[in-house]
């Protein structure tokens, strides 16, 4: 494997979003606020509605899917890291609906919180810069 780096646990620290912020959003807010540079976020609750990407892997686009009901955060699962400068959030969440039915997907802008708690480790060590990359079109860590 290769362009994988030791981090140091820092600290950790949990709290509950405010309902009916953006949840995507509030998390970015949050680490910009703290100053998190690098980090992993796990999270659960309930979203109002929610909007998730899937990424097309041949036309190398975000899809996105709006799934406007409420919904339970069965899981929230992302990382912390820089691009141009500024900490970004890459996030991917299961949400399921009245049925248990599961969703899930790359979180985007437009997923509203009904109720969050989430946790973020704060990691300590070289900061992935994430750049361009040419075999998938994503913006990811680079492989050294
Ligand atoms: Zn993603």
């Amino acid at each position: 494997m290769t362009g994988m780096n030791k981090v140091e646990r820092k600290e950790r620290i949990i709290g509950r979003l405010r309902h009916g912020a953006d949840l995507l959003e509030e998390i970015t807010g949050l680490c910009k606020q703290k100053g998190i540079r690098l980090g992993w976020i796990s999270g659960l609750g309930a979203a109002q509605k929610a909007r998730i990407g899937y990424y097309d892997q041949n036309s190398k686009q975000y899809e996105y899917i709006e799934l406007d009901q409420h919904l339970e955060i069965t899981n929230l699962t992302g990382n912390v890291s820089i691009r141009d400068g500024a900490p970004v959030v890459h996030a991917h969440i299961n949400l399921a609906d009245s049925s248990g039915r599961a969703y899930g997907g790359h979180l985007a802008p437009g997923t509203i919180v009904f109720a969050c708690e989430l946790s973020i480790e704060v990691l300590d060590g070289a900061v992935p810069e994430k750049k361009f990359d040419q075999e998938t079109g994503l913006a990811l860590w680079p492989i050294e």
